[in-house]
């Protein structure tokens, strides 16, 4: 039977398996999803052995995104811009195509909430990967401007230069911000600890749109923050890892399976 994977390190807790699980039901389609810990220093020979197999497609999650994206044989023009990789798929010809989902998993979300994105002005918070993978989807939907935060402004830049030729972006100090926003992403891995990075509340209007790409059974500490300040809009990134599977899958299959189902079934799972 077709195998699927998703790799990282580590990898106990990922959603992916489930996901896919749930995808390949609702869509009739005989695969197997597993998750699998690669070896820090080995990811590359862990990779070969899964093609080698029966293994024809995987996801790809921390720390291994820009170890994919110097694997993969050919590039899509997303993946080449967000310079990492977190779907592999082996074609027919036993070609390996690196692409990345994680932007059009963000989008998708933001859309199914009825987050207006033409126009609007975003501000995101964080140059790391998660950053990296979602300015060139996000910068596709046209907003006036894209703001980019970061603790170490350098990286800000750095994504800001990136990104330049795509539409309005530029990086700002934290502490520099100013202004309303439309949108505000927090791309940062501070919930994880649960932290704050330091912005202003002035940034944030009832009507501001608020998405933590992090997701857990509780508020997240930032849309906590947000949803004291009155926050209307507080979504955390659950339905982003939904969507950027959803798209992985379709590249996989052929098929887009329905996100919402499977984003229901989720939740659920995470607060039980
Ligand atoms: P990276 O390690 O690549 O980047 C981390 C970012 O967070 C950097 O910009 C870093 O700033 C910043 N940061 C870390 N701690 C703090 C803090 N205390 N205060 C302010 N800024 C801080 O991680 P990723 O970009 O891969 O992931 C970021 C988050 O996004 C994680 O929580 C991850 O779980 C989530 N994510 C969710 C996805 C989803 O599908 N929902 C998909 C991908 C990621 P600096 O540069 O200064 O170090």
């Amino acid at each position: 039977m077709d195998q699927y994977a998703v790799f990282g390190n580590p990898i106990k807790h990922s959603k992916s398996p489930f996901i896919h699980t749930l995808f390949a039901n609702q869509t009739a389609q005989q695969l197997i999803y597993s998750a699998i810990e690669a070896p820090i220093d080995d990811f590359e020979a862990t990779l070969n052995q899964f093609f080698a197999g029966e293994g024809k497609g995987c996801n790809i999650t921390v720390p291994f995104k820009e170890q994919a994206f110097q694997y993969a044989q050919q590039l899509t023009d997303r993946a080449t811009l967000a310079g990492a990789v977190n779907t592999l798929k082996l074609t027919d010809d036993g070609l390996i195509i690196g692409d990345n989902t994680d932007g059009a998993g963000l989008v998708l979300d933001l859309k199914n909430h009825h987050v207006d994105l033409k126009d609007a002005r975003i501000l995101l918070l964080g140059a790391g990967g998660a950053a990296r993978g979602v300015c060139g989807p996000l910068l596709a939907e046209l907003p006036k401007e894209l703001v980019i935060a970061n603790r170490t402004f350098s990286k800000a830049e750095i994504l800001a230069n990136r990104f330049n030729d795509l539409g309005n972006i530029k990086a700002c100090e934290f502490a520099d911000l100013n202004g309303e926003f439309d949108l505000i992403i927090n791309s940062t891995s501070a919930s994880l600890s649960g932290e704050v990075p330091p912005i202003s509340a002035i940034l944030i209007r009832p009507e501001t749109a608020i998405y933590d790409m992090m997701y857990s059974a509780q508020a997240t500490a930032f849309n906590d923050w947000a949803k004291k300040l009155g926050s209307r809009l507080v979504i955390d990134g659950l339905g982003m890892l939904v969507g950027q599977a959803a798209e992985s899958f379709a590249i996989w299959r052929g098929l887009k399976p329905s996100a919402s189902q499977v984003l229901t079934e989720l939740r659920h799972n995470l607060s039980n």
